[in-house]
C-alpha cells in the first residue's frame, strides 16, 4: 500500500484496474437505477423498468435522457430519492442559464463528493502541509464549500477566503504562506495583475504551489499565463451542481486531461443534436450517471457540457478515463455568418499574444441585416504606446490572428487594462445585442 492510501483509505479508489473500475460500475449501475427509482419523477417517467435489468451501459441507453428542464419542471422536490429528513445540505444550481434548481445531498453525498475531491487533490501531491485558501465564492454556488471539505479531509489548513477583495486575498496569502488555491482562472489572472501593481512577486514573496482552476471554460494559453504569473502549477476542475459540484472530473499533473471519477459517474458523449452516442475521441456532449447518489440520483443527465473522451491510458497511472478540457456549453456556442464558435476559442488567440491584458468581451450586433462581432480586450499594463500606429498594428495583427482562426473577421477594440467590466462570479464574455 502507497504512503497516501496507508493515511487515506478512500484513496484506494483511485488505483482501481480498468476491469475491478467496469465491475463496479456493472454493480453500482442498477442500484443507482433502482435509488433514482425512489423519487416521483422517475417513478412516473420509467415506470415497470426492472432496475436489475440495467447492469451495462447498452442497457442504460433505454432510458431516456434527463435534462435540465426536466429538473426544472420538477422543482423543488421531484427529483428526491430519500425522505427530507435524510437530506443534511441543498445548493442551488448558480442559474447562469435561467431558473436555479435545488440540489440535495445525504451525508453519504457529501462524503462521496469530499473523496472524490481530495483524491484529485491528492494525486498532484496536495498534502496535509498545504495552506489552502479558497478564493471560490461560498454559499449556494458549489465552488466554495466544493473544495472547503476535501481540503479539511486531507489535513490542509483551509481558510475560506471566499471570492473577492483581493487585496485581503495578497496580504492572506502572504501572511500565511499559502500554498494551494482554488480559484476562478478569470480571477486568477486578475490576482496576477493586482499582484505586479502591489509590488508583489510571486516567485519572491509567495509561496504558492498548486491552483485548482475551474468553474468556467479557460484556454491552455490562460492557464499558461497563470501558471507563469503567480509561479505554480494550475490543474483544471471540472463539475456541475446537478452531480454534485466541482470534482466530477480533475486533471493530474501530467497536465493531460481530466480524469473522472468513474466509481461514482458513468460518462457517455452524445452527438448535441441527434442523441447518438459518439465514438471514444469524438467530440460531443456529457452525458452523466450518478453511481452513488442517494438523495438525487440522476441518469444519462444531460450536461451541455462538450468535450471528449481520451482514449489511451494516462502517464500518471490512473485508470479512471479522462475527458479534454470543456470547450463550453452547448448554449455558449456563437453561430456568426455561419460559423460555430466558442468563446475559449476567441480566448485561446488573445492569452496567446503577450501584448493583451487579462480580461476580453465579445459583443455581437446587428448590423445591416448581418451579424457583427466586437472583440474588446484589455491590453497589457506592462507595454507602453508610443504612438497610435503601434497600437493600429497590434489591432491589426489580433484581428488577422483571429480571422485565420474564426474564418469571419471580427471588429477588434483595445482598451485601458482594468477597464471592462468584472464580476464576483464567473466571467461573462459574451453581450449578444443581436436582433431576434
Ligand atoms: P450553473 O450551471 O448555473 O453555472 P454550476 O455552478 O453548477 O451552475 O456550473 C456548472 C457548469 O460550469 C458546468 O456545467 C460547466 O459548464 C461549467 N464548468 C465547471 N467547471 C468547468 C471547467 N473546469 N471548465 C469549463 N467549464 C466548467
Ligand atoms: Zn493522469
Amino acid at each position: 500500500m502507497s504512503e497516501i492510501t496507508t493515511q487515506y483509505a478512500f484513496y484506494q479508489a483511485e488505483q482501481l484496474s480498468r476491469d475491478e473500475i467496469a465491475s463496479l460500475q456493472t454493480e453500482r449501475l442498477p442500484q443507482a437505477v433502482a435509488c433514482a427509482l425512489k423519487s416521483p419523477w422517475y417513478a412516473e417517467q420509467l415506470a415497470g423498468l426492472e432496475a436489475e435489468q440495467i447492469t451495462s451501459l447498452e442497457a442504460l441507453r433505454q432510458i431516456p435522457f434527463t435534462t435540465k428542464e426536466d429538473l426544472r419542471s420538477a422543482m423543488p422536490f421531484g427529483f428526491l430519492a430519500v425522505p427530507l429528513d435524510q437530506v443534511v445540505r441543498m445548493h442551488y444550481s448558480s442559474g447562469t442559464t435561467g431558473t436555479a434548481i435545488a440540489i440535495y445531498h445525504t451525508a453519504a453525498d457529501l462524503q462521496h463528493w469530499a473523496e472524490c475531491v481530495a483524491r484529485g487533490m491528492l494525486r498532484v501531491g496536495v498534502t496535509r502541509k498545504d495552506i489552502f485558501q479558497n478564493m471560490m465564492g461560498y454559499g449556494l454556488f458549489t465552488g466554495g464549500l466544493g473544495l472547503h471539505y476535501p481540503a479539511e479531509l486531507i489535513g490542509c489548513l483551509t481558510i475560506p477566503a471566499g471570492a473577492g477583495n483581493t487585496s485581503r486575498q495578497i496580504e492572506i496569502m502572504k501572511t500565511f504562506g499559502t500554498t494551494a488555491l482554488h480559484i476562478l482562472p478569470s480571477y486568477g489572472l486578475r490576482l496576477a495583475h493586482f499582484c505586479r501593481e502591489a509590488g508583489v512577486v510571486p516567485s519572491r514573496d509567495l509561496n504558492l504551489r498548486f491552483a485548482f482552476v475551474g468553474a468556467e471554460p479557460h484556454s491552455p494559453q490562460t492557464r499558461a499565463r497563470l501558471e507563469q504569473a503567480l509561479d505554480l502549477k494550475a490543474y483544471n476542475v471540472y463539475g456541475l451542481s446537478e452531480m454534485c459540484g466541482p470534482g466530477v472530473a480533475i486533471e493530474c499533473s501530467a497536465q493531460e486531461g481530466l480524469h473522472l471519477r468513474e466509481d461514482h459517474y458513468l460518462a457517455e458523449i452524445v452527438d448535441p443534436d441527434s442523441g447518438q452516442p459518439l465514438p471514444d475521441g469524438e467530440e460531443g456532449e456529457l452525458v452523466l450517471t450518478t453511481l452513488t447518489r442517494e438523495a438525487m440520483p440522476l441518469l444519462r443527465y444531460r450536461t451541455r457540457d462538450i468535450t471528449r473522451l481520451i482514449p489511451n491510458s494516462c502517464s500518471c497511472g490512473s485508470q479512471h478515463r479522462r475527458i479534454a478540457p470543456i470547450v463550453g456549453r452547448t448554449d455558449d456556442m456563437l453561430i456568426v455568418r455561419g460559423t460555430n464558435v466558442y468563446p475559449v476559442q476567441i480566448e485561446r488567440i488573445l492569452m496567446a499574444i503577450p501584448e493583451t491584458g487579462s480580461n476580453y468581451l465579445i459583443t455581437l450586433a446587428t448590423v445591416d441585416e448581418m451579424d457583427e462581432v466586437t472583440v474588446s480586450v484589455e491590453v497589457s499594463a506592462d507595454y507602453s504606446y508610443d504612438d497610435s500606429r503601434e497600437l493600429q498594428a497590434l489591432r491589426d495583427r489580433i484581428r488577422q490572428e483571429l480571422h485565420t482562426e474564426l474564418l469571419f473577421r471580427p471588429q477588434v477594440e483595445l482598451v485601458e487594462p482594468g477597464s471592462l467590466p468584472v464580476g464576483e462570479g464567473k466571467a461573462v464574455r459574451v453581450v449578444d445585442n443581436r436582433k431576434k
